[in-house]
């Protein structure tokens, strides 16, 4: 991807601005736009599932700043720094398995910190492994919890190496 093609995905896609204002401002016709488009079809949908959160979560903030902060941070589990990559591989050779997968697992989840506050305040948010998130509950603060990431930590080293 181009860093113009990058610009149009960010004006496009997490400002939402109008063809005709983007074309102005990156000084390339409405027909490259439209073309652009159907090339970044992929990374189109990697930013629509990140607003599909952000609007399920109800998240009371502009989404390029909801947007920023969720790309931004290395991508592991806050408590037991499972990574996405690592739970695709534990999946596909068979190390790890749940009903759920079809609905949850696949995706580190949004999880904050002090599950009485809202999601609106980035500080409090962080993300957190499904097997983290659902244990977790509204139940243990982030301090105590880390606690118990300590051991899914050890898990999950025993079956990455197996
Ligand atoms: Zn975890």
């Amino acid at each position: 991807m181009t860093d113009q093609q990058q610009e149009f995905l960010r004006l496009c896609i997490i400002e939402q601005e109008k063809y005709k204002d983007i074309a102005v401002k990156l000084n390339v016709p409405n027909s490259t736009l439209t073309q652009w488009y159907e090339e970044l079809k992929e990374e189109r949908q990697a930013i629509a599932d990140i607003r599909n959160l952000y609007t399920r979560k109800k998240i009371n903030l502009p989404f390029s700043e909801f947007y920023s902060w969720y790309i931004a941070p290395e991508r592991k589990c806050h408590y037991c720094d499972i990574t996405e990559s690592q739970i695709k591989m534990m999946l596909e050779t068979g190390r790890l398995d749940t009903k759920r997968i079809a609905t949850r697992g696949r995706k580190l989840e949004l999880d904050r910190k002090q599950p009485n506050l809202k999601y609106d305040d980035l500080d409090n948010l962080v993300l957190s492994c499904y097997w983290c998130n659902n244990a977790k509950t509204d139940t243990f603060t982030e301090d105590e919890f880390k606690k118990v990431g300590e051991v899914f930590k050890k898990i999950w080293k025993d079956r990455l190496e197996k």
